[in-house]
């Protein structure tokens, strides 16, 4: 199986299906002569993103994570369409099962931050037309000023959260809201940046000598490597710029593993910096660090 272990964690990449976003919006001031050579749109402008989440399991505490856990499939037909969503590539139930999980054996899911293609997958509906939780046993984990934000979002960030997302995690009574740089275990922080949304929270997994992070919407694909390159969704991109410039020299000095979540080719990359410039160094699978 695919997979990586810093001794106490287990970390399995969960597949959660495919959808399409405009590439400029996804690359803001980058002109598309440039973006489009390192990921190629369709006819309509669009690129090819993955919904890549990362199953956490924990020997030392029993406890089953999932890290984020895609846009779900309470799409109807108009919107399914307009974001091209594809789960005849991947979809989280299907993975999960191949890696051998149920959702109910879910303890824990961590929310980066609550985007509709981060934790559309909480809810599904069911067979009435009722939205059900898909995963009934999870502690629902967000950032706590995050969660402000996202139950009082402005104009430009309300399209992103969806009600029938958010809502069912409020009433669940299994909601459990984290200061920033929240530890869940020994070898599973996290790091707060702003600049996409206040309070995205990225996991950082350590040990046997490595450091792997879960890198979300600060650095969705390989291409968003280069400092200007920021999506034009961030709320706050010239944070961004420096929270990405700081995050990525300490990737590139102390070799950290960047998990994209987003990127349909490349799982894990590594960082090089050259003369105050970064790049994307190795591409490789979660099974390859060694
Ligand atoms: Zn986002």
């Amino acid at each position: 199986m695919n997979s990586f272990s810093t001794g106490n964690l287990e970390l399995i990449p969960i597949e959660a299906g495919r959808f399409l976003l405009d590439g400029g919006a996804m690359f803001g001031v980058v002109p598309k002569t440039l973006w489009s050579r390192q990921i190629p749109a369709d006819e309509k402008n669009r690129i090819t993103m993955a919904m890549r989440c990362l199953l956490v399991k924990s020997k030392a505490s029993g406890k089953t994570y999932l890290i984020d856990n895609g846009s779900g499939d309470k799409f109807n037909e108009k919107m399914a369409k307009i974001y091209g969503l594809d789960y005849e590539h991947s979809s989280l139930l299907n993975s999960l099962k191949k890696a051998g999980v149920k959702p109910e054996e879910i303890t824990d899911m961590v929310f980066s931050h609550l985007h509709f293609d981060h934790c559309g997958g909480t809810t599904r509906y069911n067979e009435n037309g009722n939205l059900e939780e898909v995963f009934p046993n999870a502690t629902y984990h967000v950032n706590k000023r995050h969660w402000e934000t996202a139950n009082n979002p402005n104009a430009r960030e309300k399209a992103s959260f969806f009600d029938e997302n958010i809502n069912p995690i409020k009433e669940s009574g299994r909601l459990n809201l984290v200061d920033d740089f929240h530890s869940f275990e020994e070898g599973f922080d996290t790091l707060p940046m702003d600049g996409h949304t206040v309070g995205q929270q990225l996991p950082v997994f350590s040990g046997n000598g490595h450091t792997i992070v879960y890198a979300a919407d600060l650095l969705p694909t390989f291409a968003h490597v280069p400092l200007p390159w920021v999506m034009g969704y961030d709320m706050a991109p010239v944070q961004t710029l420096t929270e990405k410039e700081e995050f990525l020299k300490k990737a590139a000095r102390e070799n950290w593993f960047i998990f994209l979540e987003h990127d349909s080719d490349h799982e894990v990359i590594t960082i090089k910096e050259e003369n105050g410039k970064f790049s994307t160094g190795d591409s490789l699978k979660l099974a390859e660090i060694s």
